[in-house]
């Protein structure tokens, strides 16, 4: 029996209609929540990315601005924007849009929002936080990852894990995450020698490199739960013998659901999830700072 599709723009849309509830709370208690986003230049998909962002926030209630430095702006001038934005109280949640021009050093400068801002969950202290299962604010991509494992119904607790993939910003605090649910999980890599033999072992598999079709049917155990987290853009011959481009993920799709459990699709699993776990970062952080700025943690 092909595999169950785990649906993510489904799940995407209870997360919305929940983070819409969280901000007229928010709102009533004082604490509207507002995103600034920044940008170097006008990079084209940053730009684009930046229009969808304003239209989800603003029709969730969230208030959004973007900051766009000029392309030839410095170093020092995005740093002195991340403070401004950092003391200024009525900014609730920052996040850097990227690519930053050559001669920024992206990560020294995520590094520098404040932790209860950095809806992206990106800053060293929020990723350090991880480890001990305490997260002011978590990445986006691995709490989507295992939200889609949260709805497979799958049994976490003793399940064989296998993360494949161990960027630091997915595959590493998947890693973690599913660790802290007590799962055995094994961590593979660019160096893993025999990738089938560990990933046919695995009841959860995800997958977070950027490279299609590395996972075959052969990969996969039967009735495992695969979850997909790479996007890769391929361009293909449509009908008329013309290239079209078409987003795919790591894991070969129609081959792999007949062997699979459960499965998320891509475009449609893990990447809307990702978008509305933006969202709900938004609203948690300006909770968190609501209960800090009354003298909690
Ligand atoms: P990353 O930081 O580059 O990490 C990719 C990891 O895969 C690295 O650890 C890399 O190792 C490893 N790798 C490369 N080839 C491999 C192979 N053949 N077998 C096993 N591991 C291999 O990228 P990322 O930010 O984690 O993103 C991973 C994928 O997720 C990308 O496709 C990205 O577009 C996608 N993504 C999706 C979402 C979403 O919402 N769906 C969000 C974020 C990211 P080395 O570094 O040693 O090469």
């Amino acid at each position: 029996m092909p595999a169950r599709i785990l649906d993510g723009t489904a799940l995407a849309s209870q997360v919305r209609e929940q983070v819409r509830a969280q901000v007229m709370e928010l709102a009533a208690a004082g604490r509207p929540p507002r995103l600034a986003a920044m940008v170097v230049g006008s990079p084209p998909a940053a730009m684009l990315y930046a229009n969808s962002q304003r239209t989800e926030c603003e029709r969730l209630g969230i208030g959004y601005e973007l900051h766009q430095l000029r392309a030839d702006a410095r170093p020092a001038d995005l740093i002195e924007l991340i403070d401004r934005l950092n003391a200024d109280p009525s900014v609730t949640g920052m996040m850097l849009l990227m690519p930053l021009p050559e001669g920024f050093d992206p990560h020294a400068m995520q590094y520098r929002i404040d932790p209860y801002k950095d809806v992206e969950g990106v800053n060293p202290a929020n990723l350090g936080m991880c480890f001990y299962g305490q997260p002011i604010i978590a990445p986006c991509a691995a709490l989507a990852a295992v939200e889609m494992i949260r709805i497979s119904g799958v049994e976490i607790r003793g399940a064989e894990a296998v993360v494949v993939g161990q960027g630091p910003i997915v595959g590493r605090p998947i890693t973690q995450f599913l660790l802290q649910q007590l799962a055995t999980v094994t961590g593979c890599h660019i160096a893993t020698r025999d990738l089938a033999a560990h990933t046919r072992r695995a009841d959860i598999l995800i997958v977070a490199v950027g490279r299609a079709n590395l996972i075959s049917a052969e990969h996969v155990k039967p009735g495992a739960v695969v979850i997909d987290v790479g996007v890769n853009r391929l361009r293909v011959p449509d009908r008329n013998g013309k290239r079209a481009a078409i987003t795919v993920g790591d894991v070969d799709f129609e081959a792999v659901r007949e062997v699979a459990g459960a499965i998320t699709p891509v475009p449609g699993g893990v990447g809307p999830v990702t978008v509305a776990m933006l969202l709900r970062n938004t609203v948690e952080a300006a909770r968190k700072q609501m209960v800090r700025a009354a003298g909690g943690p």
